[in-house]
Protein backbone atom coordinates (compact mmCIF):
# COMPACT_ATOMS: atom_id res chain seq x y z
CA UNK A 1 0.00 0.00 0.00
CA UNK A 2 1.40 3.18 -0.53
CA UNK A 3 2.17 5.99 1.89
CA UNK A 4 -0.70 8.23 2.44
CA UNK A 5 0.18 12.09 1.87
CA UNK A 6 -1.40 14.46 4.13
CA UNK A 7 0.01 16.97 6.59
CA UNK A 8 -1.46 17.44 9.72
CA UNK A 9 -0.59 21.19 9.77
CA UNK A 10 -2.45 23.31 7.86
CA UNK A 11 -0.95 25.69 6.03
CA UNK A 12 0.31 29.67 6.53
CA UNK A 13 -3.00 30.68 5.53
CA UNK A 14 -4.55 27.97 7.78
CA UNK A 15 -5.78 25.76 5.34
CA UNK A 16 -5.26 22.21 5.37
CA UNK A 17 -6.10 21.15 1.71
CA UNK A 18 -8.88 24.05 0.31
CA UNK A 19 -10.72 23.66 3.60
CA UNK A 20 -10.51 26.12 6.69
CA UNK A 21 -8.25 29.57 6.14
CA UNK A 22 -9.72 33.10 7.58
CA UNK A 23 -12.93 34.15 5.64
CA UNK A 24 -13.05 37.33 7.97
CA UNK A 25 -12.57 40.96 7.69
CA UNK A 26 -9.27 42.19 7.90
CA UNK A 27 -9.09 43.43 11.54
CA UNK A 28 -10.23 40.08 12.54
CA UNK A 29 -7.59 38.59 10.60
CA UNK A 30 -5.14 40.52 12.41
CA UNK A 31 -6.61 39.14 16.26
CA UNK A 32 -6.59 35.84 15.06
CA UNK A 33 -3.05 36.03 13.15
CA UNK A 34 -2.33 37.35 16.97
CA UNK A 35 -3.88 34.64 18.83
CA UNK A 36 -1.95 32.53 16.83
CA UNK A 37 1.37 33.47 17.37
CA UNK A 38 0.63 33.51 21.00
CA UNK A 39 -0.24 29.78 20.76
CA UNK A 40 2.79 28.99 18.61
CA UNK A 41 4.91 30.90 21.28
CA UNK A 42 3.13 29.61 24.58
CA UNK A 43 2.20 25.92 23.41
CA UNK A 44 5.87 24.88 23.53
CA UNK A 45 6.99 26.37 27.04
CA UNK A 46 7.68 23.90 30.00
CA UNK A 47 5.83 26.56 32.35
CA UNK A 48 2.42 26.31 29.90
CA UNK A 49 2.72 22.24 29.49
CA UNK A 50 3.44 21.53 33.13
CA UNK A 51 0.31 23.93 33.68
CA UNK A 52 -2.11 21.79 31.56
CA UNK A 53 -0.31 18.08 32.47
CA UNK A 54 -1.05 19.11 36.15
CA UNK A 55 -4.76 20.24 35.59
CA UNK A 56 -5.07 16.84 33.14
CA UNK A 57 -4.03 14.77 35.69
CA UNK A 58 -5.25 16.70 39.49
CA UNK A 59 -8.66 18.58 37.83
CA UNK A 60 -9.86 16.77 34.90
CA UNK A 61 -8.79 12.96 35.80
CA UNK A 62 -6.91 12.04 33.22
CA UNK A 63 -5.88 9.64 31.90
CA UNK A 64 -9.16 8.40 31.35
CA UNK A 65 -9.19 4.53 31.31
CA UNK A 66 -9.93 2.17 28.25
CA UNK A 67 -12.64 -0.02 29.05
CA UNK A 68 -13.25 -3.53 27.30
CA UNK A 69 -16.80 -4.30 26.82
CA UNK A 70 -17.90 -8.07 26.79
CA UNK A 71 -21.85 -7.50 26.15
CA UNK A 72 -22.21 -5.44 23.23
CA UNK A 73 -22.64 -8.08 20.71
CA UNK A 74 -22.65 -11.83 20.75
CA UNK A 75 -20.18 -12.10 18.20
CA UNK A 76 -17.43 -10.27 16.41
CA UNK A 77 -15.04 -8.17 17.22
CA UNK A 78 -14.42 -6.74 20.80
CA UNK A 79 -15.70 -2.86 21.68
CA UNK A 80 -13.44 -1.01 23.96
CA UNK A 81 -14.34 2.29 25.19
CA UNK A 82 -12.56 5.30 25.56
CA UNK A 83 -13.60 6.58 28.83
CA UNK A 84 -13.80 10.73 28.31
CA UNK A 85 -17.28 10.33 30.08
CA UNK A 86 -15.35 9.87 33.46
CA UNK A 87 -13.34 13.35 33.11
CA UNK A 88 -14.61 16.45 35.58
CA UNK A 89 -17.64 17.80 33.77
CA UNK A 90 -18.26 15.20 32.04
CA UNK A 91 -17.15 14.82 28.30
CA UNK A 92 -14.31 15.65 26.28
CA UNK A 93 -15.23 18.95 25.93
CA UNK A 94 -12.92 20.02 29.35
CA UNK A 95 -10.11 19.30 27.05
CA UNK A 96 -10.08 22.21 25.00
CA UNK A 97 -11.91 24.24 27.34
CA UNK A 98 -9.19 24.70 29.59
CA UNK A 99 -6.39 24.49 27.12
CA UNK A 100 -8.27 28.08 25.78
CA UNK A 101 -9.11 29.71 29.12
CA UNK A 102 -5.20 29.18 29.68
CA UNK A 103 -4.44 30.68 26.78
CA UNK A 104 -6.63 33.74 27.06
CA UNK A 105 -4.88 34.13 30.45
CA UNK A 106 -1.75 33.71 29.24
CA UNK A 107 -2.27 36.82 26.52
CA UNK A 108 -3.76 39.02 29.35
CA UNK A 109 -7.38 38.74 27.88
CA UNK A 110 -10.04 40.15 30.53
CA UNK A 111 -12.74 38.24 29.25
CA UNK A 112 -13.66 35.23 27.77
CA UNK A 113 -16.64 34.88 25.80
CA UNK A 114 -18.59 32.06 23.86
CA UNK A 115 -22.18 31.12 22.89
CA UNK A 116 -23.63 28.13 24.03
CA UNK A 117 -26.69 25.84 22.89
CA UNK A 118 -27.65 22.90 24.78
CA UNK A 119 -25.11 24.29 27.12
CA UNK A 120 -22.47 21.88 27.18
CA UNK A 121 -19.81 24.04 26.14
CA UNK A 122 -20.82 26.80 28.44
CA UNK A 123 -20.36 24.44 31.14
CA UNK A 124 -17.33 22.86 30.54
CA UNK A 125 -16.13 26.76 29.63
CA UNK A 126 -17.46 28.61 32.84
CA UNK A 127 -15.69 25.43 34.90
CA UNK A 128 -12.29 26.21 33.15
CA UNK A 129 -12.73 30.08 33.87
CA UNK A 130 -13.73 29.63 37.47
CA UNK A 131 -10.10 27.73 37.78
CA UNK A 132 -8.09 29.81 35.65
CA UNK A 133 -9.56 32.96 37.27
CA UNK A 134 -10.92 34.75 34.03
CA UNK A 135 -14.27 36.73 33.42
CA UNK A 136 -16.91 34.26 31.11
CA UNK A 137 -19.98 35.48 29.49
CA UNK A 138 -21.88 32.91 28.04
CA UNK A 139 -24.94 33.97 25.29
CA UNK A 140 -27.47 31.77 24.97
CA UNK A 141 -30.93 31.83 23.75
CA UNK A 142 -33.95 32.35 25.34
CA UNK A 143 -35.74 28.92 24.25
CA UNK A 144 -32.49 27.04 25.36
CA UNK A 145 -32.35 28.74 28.36
CA UNK A 146 -36.04 27.82 28.98
CA UNK A 147 -35.17 23.51 27.78
CA UNK A 148 -31.34 23.23 29.35
CA UNK A 149 -32.37 24.09 33.21
CA UNK A 150 -29.82 22.36 34.26
CA UNK A 151 -26.74 24.01 32.33
CA UNK A 152 -28.02 27.21 32.94
CA UNK A 153 -28.20 26.36 36.70
CA UNK A 154 -24.67 25.16 36.43
CA UNK A 155 -23.25 27.98 34.54
CA UNK A 156 -24.28 30.46 36.77
CA UNK A 157 -23.74 28.77 40.15
CA UNK A 158 -19.89 28.83 38.30
CA UNK A 159 -19.88 32.42 38.66
CA UNK A 160 -20.31 33.05 34.70
CA UNK A 161 -22.40 35.72 33.30
CA UNK A 162 -25.43 34.43 31.66
CA UNK A 163 -26.62 36.78 28.63
CA UNK A 164 -29.94 36.01 27.49
CA UNK A 165 -30.74 35.80 23.64
CA UNK A 166 -34.30 37.32 22.98
CA UNK A 167 -33.81 37.98 19.23
CA UNK A 168 -35.04 35.93 15.92
CA UNK A 169 -35.24 32.03 16.74
CA UNK A 170 -33.40 32.53 20.08
CA UNK A 171 -31.57 29.50 19.53
CA UNK A 172 -28.38 28.74 18.73
CA UNK A 173 -27.72 30.84 15.51
CA UNK A 174 -28.91 33.72 17.48
CA UNK A 175 -26.39 33.22 20.55
CA UNK A 176 -23.74 33.22 17.68
CA UNK A 177 -24.69 36.47 16.47
CA UNK A 178 -24.82 38.21 19.72
CA UNK A 179 -21.67 36.69 21.19
CA UNK A 180 -19.77 37.68 18.37
CA UNK A 181 -21.18 41.30 17.81
CA UNK A 182 -19.73 41.83 21.84
CA UNK A 183 -16.64 40.11 21.08
CA UNK A 184 -16.21 42.59 18.01
CA UNK A 185 -16.73 45.29 20.64
CA UNK A 186 -13.12 44.68 22.09
CA UNK A 187 -11.51 41.84 20.25
CA UNK A 188 -8.54 43.19 21.70
CA UNK A 189 -9.06 42.09 25.36
CA UNK A 190 -11.78 39.57 24.83
CA UNK A 191 -11.19 35.92 23.64
CA UNK A 192 -13.84 34.37 21.78
CA UNK A 193 -13.70 30.36 23.12
CA UNK A 194 -14.57 28.59 20.03
CA UNK A 195 -16.40 25.02 21.44
CA UNK A 196 -14.87 22.74 18.71
CA UNK A 197 -12.54 22.11 15.41
CA UNK A 198 -14.38 25.01 13.45
CA UNK A 199 -14.00 28.51 12.84
CA UNK A 200 -11.29 30.53 11.58
CA UNK A 201 -7.80 29.87 11.78
CA UNK A 202 -6.14 28.86 14.15
CA UNK A 203 -9.23 27.60 16.14
CA UNK A 204 -9.70 24.01 14.12
CA UNK A 205 -5.52 23.42 14.81
CA UNK A 206 -5.74 24.81 18.48
CA UNK A 207 -8.22 23.08 19.50
CA UNK A 208 -7.24 19.79 17.55
CA UNK A 209 -4.04 20.04 19.29
CA UNK A 210 -5.93 20.50 23.08
CA UNK A 211 -8.15 17.50 22.51
CA UNK A 212 -5.15 15.10 20.63
CA UNK A 213 -4.33 13.76 24.39
CA UNK A 214 -7.38 11.82 23.83
CA UNK A 215 -5.57 9.99 21.16
CA UNK A 216 -2.27 10.18 22.57
CA UNK A 217 -3.28 7.98 25.84
CA UNK A 218 -5.11 5.55 24.41
CA UNK A 219 -3.02 4.65 21.69
CA UNK A 220 -0.41 3.77 24.30
CA UNK A 221 -3.19 2.58 26.25
CA UNK A 222 -4.32 0.02 23.99
CA UNK A 223 -0.65 -0.86 23.03
CA UNK A 224 0.13 -1.51 27.08
CA UNK A 225 -3.46 -3.95 27.42
CA UNK A 226 -3.57 -5.53 23.97
CA UNK A 227 0.11 -5.62 22.46
CA UNK A 228 -1.40 -4.09 19.47
CA UNK A 229 -3.52 -1.46 17.62
CA UNK A 230 -7.22 -1.66 17.11
CA UNK A 231 -8.51 -2.54 14.02
CA UNK A 232 -10.75 0.49 13.38
CA UNK A 233 -11.16 3.80 15.31
CA UNK A 234 -14.37 5.63 15.81
CA UNK A 235 -16.13 8.86 17.30
CA UNK A 236 -19.05 10.53 16.95
CA UNK A 237 -18.65 14.22 14.42
CA UNK A 238 -20.67 17.34 15.28
CA UNK A 239 -17.92 19.73 14.63
CA UNK A 240 -15.04 17.31 14.84
CA UNK A 241 -13.49 17.79 17.91
CA UNK A 242 -13.94 14.54 19.84
CA UNK A 243 -13.40 12.55 16.50
CA UNK A 244 -9.74 14.58 15.39
CA UNK A 245 -8.67 14.55 18.91
CA UNK A 246 -8.77 10.01 19.58
CA UNK A 247 -7.93 10.01 15.15
CA UNK A 248 -4.60 12.39 15.55
CA UNK A 249 -2.86 9.72 17.52
CA UNK A 250 -3.44 7.18 14.35
CA UNK A 251 -3.96 9.16 11.34
CA UNK A 252 0.19 7.83 10.51
CA UNK A 253 -1.32 3.87 11.58
CA UNK A 254 -2.23 2.90 8.33
CA UNK A 255 -3.69 0.05 9.30
CA UNK A 256 -6.17 1.11 11.92
CA UNK A 257 -9.27 2.15 9.83
CA UNK A 258 -10.66 5.66 10.90
CA UNK A 259 -14.06 5.96 11.17
CA UNK A 260 -16.55 9.35 11.76
CA UNK A 261 -19.95 8.88 12.89
CA UNK A 262 -22.70 11.54 11.46
CA UNK A 263 -25.86 11.89 13.05
CA UNK A 264 -29.01 10.90 10.18
CA UNK A 265 -31.41 11.85 12.35
CA UNK A 266 -35.04 11.03 11.09
CA UNK A 267 -33.18 9.80 8.00
CA UNK A 268 -30.79 11.31 4.89
CA UNK A 269 -33.30 11.35 3.10
CA UNK A 270 -35.72 13.75 5.18
CA UNK A 271 -34.65 17.69 6.78
CA UNK A 272 -34.00 16.32 9.58
CA UNK A 273 -30.18 15.39 9.87
CA UNK A 274 -26.95 16.95 10.13
CA UNK A 275 -24.50 14.68 7.86
CA UNK A 276 -22.49 17.78 6.68
CA UNK A 277 -19.63 15.09 5.01
CA UNK A 278 -22.07 12.85 3.74
CA UNK A 279 -24.74 14.93 2.20
CA UNK A 280 -23.25 18.78 2.20
CA UNK A 281 -21.13 21.18 0.03
CA UNK A 282 -18.19 23.04 -0.08
CA UNK A 283 -18.89 26.47 0.91
CA UNK A 284 -18.19 29.12 3.68
CA UNK A 285 -19.64 29.19 7.49
CA UNK A 286 -18.15 31.13 10.31
CA UNK A 287 -14.87 32.09 9.17
CA UNK A 288 -13.98 29.22 7.16
CA UNK A 289 -14.14 27.00 4.47
CA UNK A 290 -15.77 23.58 4.68
CA UNK A 291 -18.58 20.84 3.43
CA UNK A 292 -21.67 22.79 4.42
CA UNK A 293 -25.72 22.12 4.46
CA UNK A 294 -26.47 24.92 2.96
CA UNK A 295 -29.97 26.10 0.40
CA UNK A 296 -29.44 27.17 -2.78
CA UNK A 297 -28.70 31.02 -1.45
CA UNK A 298 -25.48 29.40 0.15
CA UNK A 299 -27.54 29.97 3.77
CA UNK A 300 -27.12 27.55 6.09
CA UNK A 301 -29.85 24.87 6.55
CA UNK A 302 -31.83 23.92 9.58
CA UNK A 303 -29.91 21.03 10.81
CA UNK A 304 -31.23 18.25 13.73
CA UNK A 305 -30.26 15.29 15.52
CA UNK A 306 -31.70 13.82 18.77
CA UNK A 307 -27.57 14.71 19.91
CA UNK A 308 -28.12 18.40 20.61
CA UNK A 309 -24.23 18.51 20.60
CA UNK A 310 -24.15 17.19 16.71
CA UNK A 311 -26.55 19.44 14.99
CA UNK A 312 -24.07 21.64 13.28
CA UNK A 313 -24.42 22.78 9.44
CA UNK A 314 -20.80 22.84 9.12
CA UNK A 315 -17.50 20.71 9.82
CA UNK A 316 -14.12 21.21 10.74
CA UNK A 317 -11.86 21.63 7.73
CA UNK A 318 -9.23 19.05 8.96
CA UNK A 319 -12.60 16.63 8.37
CA UNK A 320 -12.98 17.72 5.23
CA UNK A 321 -9.62 16.95 4.52
CA UNK A 322 -9.32 13.71 5.83
CA UNK A 323 -12.57 12.79 4.18
CA UNK A 324 -11.47 14.15 0.40
CA UNK A 325 -7.71 11.88 0.93
CA UNK A 326 -9.76 8.96 2.12
CA UNK A 327 -7.92 8.35 5.37
CA UNK A 328 -11.12 8.90 7.30
CA UNK A 329 -14.50 7.41 6.44
CA UNK A 330 -17.70 8.98 7.36
CA UNK A 331 -20.85 7.07 7.79
CA UNK A 332 -23.88 7.52 9.83
CA UNK A 333 -26.61 6.90 12.62
CA UNK A 334 -29.59 7.53 12.91
CA UNK A 335 -31.54 8.53 15.86
CA UNK A 336 -33.43 4.88 16.45
CA UNK A 337 -29.69 3.55 16.18
CA UNK A 338 -28.67 6.46 18.28
CA UNK A 339 -31.27 5.38 21.38
CA UNK A 340 -30.72 1.46 20.79
CA UNK A 341 -26.94 1.99 21.52
CA UNK A 342 -27.52 4.47 24.19
CA UNK A 343 -29.94 1.40 26.04
CA UNK A 344 -27.90 -1.25 25.46
CA UNK A 345 -24.86 0.39 26.97
CA UNK A 346 -26.34 1.42 30.28
CA UNK A 347 -28.43 -2.24 30.10
CA UNK A 348 -24.88 -4.64 29.48
CA UNK A 349 -22.34 -2.64 30.48
CA UNK A 350 -24.10 0.20 33.60
CA UNK A 351 -22.72 2.83 31.45
CA UNK A 352 -25.14 5.43 30.36
CA UNK A 353 -23.23 7.64 27.42
CA UNK A 354 -24.13 10.95 25.99
CA UNK A 355 -26.48 11.01 22.98
CA UNK A 356 -23.52 11.91 20.60
CA UNK A 357 -21.39 9.45 21.78
CA UNK A 358 -24.21 7.02 21.32
CA UNK A 359 -24.23 7.24 17.49
CA UNK A 360 -20.35 6.47 17.17
CA UNK A 361 -21.49 3.31 19.36
CA UNK A 362 -24.71 1.97 17.14
CA UNK A 363 -21.63 2.18 14.45
CA UNK A 364 -19.03 -0.09 16.03
CA UNK A 365 -22.00 -2.54 17.55
CA UNK A 366 -23.54 -2.91 13.85
CA UNK A 367 -19.99 -3.39 11.97
CA UNK A 368 -18.26 -5.65 14.87
CA UNK A 369 -21.20 -8.21 13.41
CA UNK A 370 -19.05 -8.57 10.14
CA UNK A 371 -15.69 -8.45 11.93
CA UNK A 372 -13.82 -11.51 13.29
CA UNK A 373 -13.42 -12.51 17.26
CA UNK A 374 -10.08 -11.10 16.87
CA UNK A 375 -10.55 -7.82 15.71
CA UNK A 376 -11.20 -5.08 17.95
CA UNK A 377 -12.65 -1.45 17.58
CA UNK A 378 -12.14 1.64 19.62
CA UNK A 379 -14.69 4.02 20.50
CA UNK A 380 -14.63 7.34 21.31
CA UNK A 381 -17.57 7.55 24.55
CA UNK A 382 -16.91 11.08 24.45
CA UNK A 383 -19.58 12.27 27.53
CA UNK A 384 -22.00 10.41 29.70
CA UNK A 385 -25.80 10.86 29.47
CA UNK A 386 -26.77 12.24 32.83
CA UNK A 387 -27.76 15.35 30.59
CA UNK A 388 -30.13 12.78 28.50
CA UNK A 389 -31.60 10.86 30.95
CA UNK A 390 -35.23 12.66 31.22
CA UNK A 391 -35.27 13.40 27.65
CA UNK A 392 -34.85 9.34 26.74
CA UNK A 393 -37.11 8.18 29.41
CA UNK A 394 -39.81 10.21 28.56
CA UNK A 395 -39.30 9.27 24.33
CA UNK A 396 -39.27 5.40 25.43
CA UNK A 397 -42.07 5.89 27.96
CA UNK A 398 -39.68 4.58 31.18
C1 LIG B 1 -20.38 18.63 22.16
C2 LIG B 1 -20.30 17.17 22.18
C3 LIG B 1 -20.01 16.43 21.00
C4 LIG B 1 -19.88 17.06 19.65
O1 LIG B 1 -18.80 17.90 19.46
P1 LIG B 1 -17.50 17.50 18.61
O2 LIG B 1 -16.79 18.78 18.47
O3 LIG B 1 -17.96 16.92 17.31
O4 LIG B 1 -16.76 16.50 19.42
C5 LIG B 1 -19.87 15.06 21.11
N1 LIG B 1 -20.03 14.42 22.28
C6 LIG B 1 -20.33 15.09 23.42
C7 LIG B 1 -20.50 14.31 24.67
C8 LIG B 1 -20.47 16.48 23.41
O5 LIG B 1 -20.78 17.13 24.54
Amino acid sequence: MSKIEFSAMPDEQGYFGEYGGQIIPPELKAIMDEINNAYEQIRVTKAFQDELMDLHQHYVGRPSPIFKTTKLTDSGAQIFLKREDLNHTGAHKINHCLGEALLAKHMGKTKVLAETGAGQHGVALATACALVGIECEIHMGEIDIEKEHPNVTKMKILGCKLVPVSRGTRTLKDAVDSAFEEYLKDPSNFFYAIGSVVGPHPFPKMVRDFQSIVGREAREQFLQSEGKLPDLVTACVGGGSNAIGIFTAFLEDEEVDLVGVEPAGKGLETPDHAATLTKGVKGTIHGMQCYNLQDEQGEPLPVYSIASGLDYPGVGPQHCYLKDLGRVRYVNADDQECLNAFMTLSQKEGIIPALESAHALAYAMKVAKEMSADQSILVNLSGRGDKDADFVAEKLGL
